[in-house]
């Protein structure tokens, strides 16, 4: 894949309109964006994807990604992501969100949903295989598998951990890196910045989420001249990485599993999604559909022990409860 350094993440357009979404994606076009990545989890992202990009099929590359774990399940949803997308052929289909090392194991296993990938690309239904995750180990151990081409995680000046293995891994075994999370979650406000960042560290293309013709127009600029940031810049980067970084989840699971039955790491994205991105009712959607909310943290401090990144996890939980429900 030769693809803009600028990609476009299918997450927050699904808050737009389609017609909203036809002008946004006829924008991307407009400004050489010829990266797209949905999800069959982000509701009607990848019909919009379908409807609006059909006619430009050729120039760019579509890719998409499912939470299946087995075959059957993974080969079901590809079709769907075919039918939303309107096209015959997905450039890039990714397993979704892989979490830790034993659910690494099953998706590779035998009938495993890495099956279905290799299944529905000898078919000619998709053309490139990737995986994407929150965990380091994860994503180091799937490169070093040799069994994918592209590795998707977040990766913006807060969450950094990333520079010190897992990209030069990657590099190494020729896999291609894509930036999620470019703004950590709307926590950095200097979307240029961060984009320059990204892009001069390693990764291969960043995917911004997009909703409005603006944001397109200032993220693909960043890729028409990329220039490191200044030691002025990286200073201010750093200030941002000490302001935030006891109280940003990065979605790694290590404080996993909680004994009173909280999804920490799901709670904390329902959080960020409430506070930080105009996706309100997506929030409140699928906090109700949890058993266990905020507010059932019981401060056993279990899961203070396990965080790496010395999060204050109850003392979060209850601001939460006090901010969502
Ligand atoms: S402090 Fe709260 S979130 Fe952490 S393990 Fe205990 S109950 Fe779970
Ligand atoms: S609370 Fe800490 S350990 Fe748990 S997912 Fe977030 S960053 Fe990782």
């Amino acid at each position: 894949m030769n693809v803009s350094v600028i990609g476009f993440g299918g997450i927050p357009i699904q808050g737009a309109s389609f017609e909203e979404a036809d002008r946004i994606f006829a924008k991307a076009l407009e400004k050489g964006i010829t990266f797209f990545d949905s999800a069959r989890a982000y509701t009607d992202s990848e019909e919009k994807m379908g409807r609006a990009l059909a006619g430009a099929r050729e120039r760019i590359y579509i890719a998409s990604k499912a939470l299946s774990r087995t075959a059957p399940k993974l080969a079901a949803e590809i079709e769907t992501s075919l039918r939303n997308l309107r096209t015959d052929t997905i450039d890039l289909y990714q397993l979704h969100s892989v979490g830790s090392t034993p659910e690494l194991e099953r998706v590779l296993a035998p009938g495993g949903a890495y099956d279905a990938l290799v299944e529905a690309r000898a078919a000619g239904k998709i053309r490139w295989l990737g995986l994407t995750g929150h965990s380091r180990e994860v994503i180091l151990a799937a490169i070093g598998t040799g069994r994918f081409d592209t590795v998707q995680f977040p990766f913006n000046p807060i969450e950094t951990e990333w520079e010190e293995t897992v990209i030069p891994a990657a590099k190494k075994a020729g896999v291609g890196t894509i930036c999620m999370k470019p703004f950590a979650g709307g926590a950095i406000r200097s979307h240029a910045l961060a984009l320059r960042y990204e892009l001069t560290r390693g990764m291969d293309v960043v995917i911004p989420g997009m909703d409005a013709i603006a944001q397109v127009e200032e993220n693909a600029s960043v890729g028409k001249r990329l220039i490191p940031p200044s030691e002025a810049e990286l200073v201010e980067l750093r200030a941002v990485k000490v302001q935030w970084g006891e109280k940003f989840c990065r979605r790694c699971g290590y404080c996993m599993p909680c004994p009173n039955g909280l999804n920490i790491p799901f709670l904390f994205l329902i959080d960020g999604y409430y506070t930080r991105y105009e996706l309100r009712d997506w929030a409140l959607a699928r906090l109700a559909a949890l058993e266990k909310k905020f507010a059932d943290c019981a401060a056993c401090g279990e899961c203070l022990k396990k965080c790496p990144y010395g999060l204050a996890i109850p003392d979060m939980m209850k601001d939460a409860s006090k901010r969502v429900i």
